[in-house]
C-alpha cells in the first residue's frame, strides 16, 4: 500500500511531477494492500494458462492449411477431448497447488524487497531486470531439469510432464505438483538477486509462462517475435526433447541455448538438424518430391 493516496501528496514526496503511468498506478495501488497487487498473478497465470495455447489450438483448427507447414511433429494431432483433459489437469494443478503457492509464498517476495512504491521502474530497467532474471531461471532449471532425467527424478516426477511426446501449449505447465514446486525456485531466484517492483515482477511471471507456452506449442512459427532474441532456443528445440522423452540426454534448457552447448547435451539434437539439412539438399539436387518430416529422422 502506497504512503499516499492523491498526486498531489504523491507528487510532494517525490519533489516533481508523477508521469501518466505513475499517476495510473497510482490511482490504481494507493489503496490496495501489498499482499493483494502480489495476488493478481493468480489472475493472470489462470488467464495465461487459458488464453495463449487456446490461440494455438483456435489456429490448428480454424486455419490449419496456413498453419499447418509450421508444425513441428505434423502425424501427431491430439484429439480435442485429450485436449480437454490436459487443460482440465493443468486446472487442477492450478487450484491445488499454483494458487496456493502464490497464497503462501508473499513473505518471501516482501523479504527480498519487491517493492510496489512510487517512483515506477524506467522501461530500461525492467528490460535489464527481465533479462537477468530469465538468465538465473535458464540456468537453473537447465541443471535441476537435468536431474529430473536421472532415474529417480524421472520416474518419480518428470515422467509427468513427457506425457506429451509432441506437447502442445496446454501442456507447457502439466507437470507433476513437486515439478511444479520444485522449478519455482529458478523463478524466484532472478527478483531474488535483483529485487524489482511488483510490476516488474508481474511481468515476469506472465512472460515465462507464455514463453514455456509457446516451446511447447508444438509450431514453429517464422513471424514470432522471439526469432529475434540470441540463444533462444524456441518450440522446435524444446519439442525435440518431448520427442525423444525419457531416455533424452539432449536440450535441458528452458529458454536459451547456450547452456546445452556448454555442457555438450545439444549433440543429438544438432546432429538431427544436420542430417534433415543433408536430405533436403538431397530431395533438392535429385528433383525428387520425398517428404522430410522433422519427425521421421529423430535421434539422441
Ligand atoms: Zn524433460
Ligand atoms: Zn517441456
Amino acid at each position: 500500500m502506497l504512503p499516499y493516496t492523491t498526486v498531489e501528496a504523491a507528487e510532494a514526496a517525490l519533489g516533481r511531477s508523477l508521469s501518466a503511468a505513475e499517476t495510473l498506478w497510482l490511482n490504481y495501488s494507493a489503496n490496495k494492500s501489498d499482499y493483494f497487487l502480489y495476488c493478481h498473478n493468480i489472475l493472470f497465470l489462470f488467464i495465461i494458462f487459458s488464453v495463449f495455447p487456446f490461440y494455438y489450438l483456435f489456429l490448428e483448427y480454424f486455419f490449419q492449411k496456413y498453419v499447418g507447414p509450421y508444425k513441428i511433429q505434423p502425424k501427431v494431432t491430439l484429439s480435442f477431448s485429450d485436449t480437454l483433459r490436459c487443460y482440465k489437469s493443468v486446472m487442477r494443478m492450478f487450484f491445488l497447488v499454483v494458487g496456493p503457492l502464490q497464497l503462501v509464498s508473499f513473505p518471501s517476495i516482501k523479504l527480498i524487497g519487491v517493492r510496489t512504491s512510487l517512483p515506477l521502474p524506467s522501461f530500461w530497467e525492467i528490460v535489464a531486470q527481465l533479462g537477468v532474471y530469465f538468465i538465473v531461471e535458464d540456468y537453473t532449471n537447465y541443471w535441476i531439469h537435468r536431474f529430473l532425467h536421472c532415474q529417480w527424478g524421472y520416474e518419480k516426477i518428470h515422467k509427468v510432464h513427457h506425457e506429451y511426446t509432441a506437447p502442445i501449449g496446454f501442456a507447457a505447465p502439466y507437470a507433476h505438483w513437486a515439478e511444479i514446486l520444485i522449478l519455482g525456485i529458478p523463478s524466484f531466484l532472478g527478483p531474488a538477486m535483483v529485487p524489482g517492483h511488483m510490476i516488474t515482477f508481474w511481468l515476469w511471471i506472465a512472460l515465462r509462462q507464455i514463453e514455456a507456452i509457446e516451446t511447447h506449442s508444438g509450431y514453429d512459427f517464422p513471424w514470432t517475435p522471439t526469432k529475434y532474441i540470441p540463444f533462444y532456443g524456441g518450440p522446435d528445440y524444446h519439442d525435440y526433447h518431448h520427442y525423444v522423452g525419457g531416455q533424452s540426454q539432449s536440450n535441458f534448457a528452458s529458454v536459451f541455448t547456450y547452456c546445452d552447448y556448454l555442457y555438450g547435451t545439444d549433440k543429438g539434437y544438432r546432429y538431427q538438424k544436420k542430417v534433415l539439412q543433408q536430405l533436403r539438399e538431397g530431395v533438392k539436387s535429385n528433383g525428387t518430391m520425398h517428404e522430410v518430416s522433422a519427425e521421421s529422422q529423430k535421434v539422441d
